[in-house]
């Protein structure tokens, strides 16, 4: 399925919460899940009644659109999890976690991971000293990702780093070289929305 360029503020709305979509206006007052937070559309706000496979759905749902992936690349990386040793519903977060463009974002090179995905796409980033621009590239644990020797004069990521509040603590940026470590694996606690993986996995398992 084609990547969904819709207006994504309407994506939150439908989720009923929050999914950062949209960089620093997320943070502000003009934020519409502030005045609008109801489904979009004539009978959003009559809708009440929610099946099982509805709620597993909407989960699976919130989860692509967090990540700004489609149904293909979430069903394989379902099955990637499944085959993994420990839970499948916390290994399919962590695949997630690791997709360079939401490692980028993580490190504050960017306001969000659309933006991300932008830059990712453009060749800006270098993974361990090689340049890679597929944002669904999977880093590991000890990766250095740095922006490209020719991008760091761009003013954007100065500003962008220095207001960055994204950083977590699986990840080392140093600002002043624009270039981050993975230190650890992402574990579930540093995963910031709050997810019912279990009803994907059940989802999928049908
Ligand atoms: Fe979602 Fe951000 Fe739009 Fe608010 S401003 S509805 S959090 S994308």
């Amino acid at each position: 399925m084609a990547r969904y360029t819709g207006p994504v503020c309407r994506l939150c709305r439908r989720e009923g919460q929050k999914l950062f979509l949209k960089g620093d206006k997320c943070y502000t007052d003009k934020c519409p899940m502030n005045s609008r937070n109801f489904v979009p559309g004539q009978h959003g706000q009559g809708r009440k009644k929610v099946t099982e496979y509805g709620m597993q759905l909407r989960e699976k749902q919130k989860v692509k659109r967090f990540y700004g992936i489609s149904e293909t690349q979430m069903r394989k990386y379902f099955e990637l999890s499944d085959k993994k040793k420990g839970i499948t519903g916390e290994n399919l977060l962590t695949h997630l976690e690791m997709r360079l463009d939401n490692v980028v974002y993580r490190m504050g090179f960017a306001s969000s991971r659309a933006e991300s995905r932008q830059l990712v796409t453009h060749g800006h980033f270098r993974v361990n000293g090689k340049k890679v621009d597929i944002p669904s590239y999977i880093c590991s644990n000890g990766d250095v990702i740095e922006v490209k020797e020719k991008s760091k004069s761009n003013g954007k990521f100065k500003v962008v780093l220095e207001n960055s509040g994204n950083t977590v603590n699986w990840v080392n940026v140093d600002q002043e070289n624009m270039k981050g470590t993975i230190v650890a694996d992402p574990t579930r606690e540093d995963i910031d929305i709050p997810i019912e993986e279990h009803l994907i996995v059940e989802l999928y398992s049908k």
